[in-house]
């Protein structure tokens, strides 16, 4: 059994780009000088694994069955943006004044990682797209080879049903991911969408 701290130091590794060196340092500045803010992170993290969950309707994170976007009575229902993480969503929301509703895939199909339409909860899009919920579907996947051909699984879904299927404009740079765009331009990107061909 390792010590204690070797115990913590592991388990800072699970943040995205902490290695060994980075996750003993931290351990040591929370062990020398931040006792406190070390208590506060844990109680943090705690309460967040274990009461933040994906909503019902457009797998967002939310502390609720249904998140508040959803929930929302000033949204315009019949529109619909497909993004591929909760931090897309999130870009889209405080740069755009976008005010359809969202649905979040967790991720892209990658048939050689095994993820597939039903990995990305998209036999649940297919039903809303079904019941006639929206008139049209923003698909803001990221400009990777993964994102388009997530996005062109996606137009061929929603055209299957009816719907129209859009996509911000080019401009967004290729390979990038959406949340590290800056808000000028993910602004005008989303603002002059045009239809999939
Ligand atoms: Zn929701």
């Amino acid at each position: 059994m390792s010590s204690l701290l070797e115990q913590l130091i592991d388990a800072l590794r699970v943040l995205p780009g902490v290695g060994q060196k980075s996750a003993q340092r931290m351990a040591y500045h929370l062990l020398e000088r931040q006792r406190e803010g070390g208590l506060r992170l844990a109680g943090a993290l705690e309460a967040a694994m274990s009461h933040v969950r994906d909503c019902e309707r457009c797998r967002d994170f939310s502390e609720t069955p249904v998140c508040a976007i959803c929930a929302s009575a000033s949204r315009d229902t019949q529109l619909l943006c497909v993004v591929e993480s909760p931090a897309d969503r999130l870009a889209i929301e405080q740069a755009t004044d976008y005010r359809g509703l969202y649905f979040v895939l967790h991720g892209r199909l990658s048939p050689l990682d095994g993820i597939g339409p039903s990995e990305l909860g998209l036999d649940g899009l297919a039903e809303r797209l079904a019941a006639g919920e929206a008139r049209e579907l923003i698909i803001a996947t990221n400009p990777t080879v993964e994102g388009e051909a997530t996005a062109h699984y996606l137009a061929q879904l929603a055209r299957r049903h009816g719907v129209r299927p859009s996509r911000p404009a080019h401009g967004l740079p290729l390979g990038g991911e959406l949340e590290y765009v800056d808000r000028g331009t993910l602004s005008h990107a989303f603002g002059s969408r045009s239809e999939v061909v």
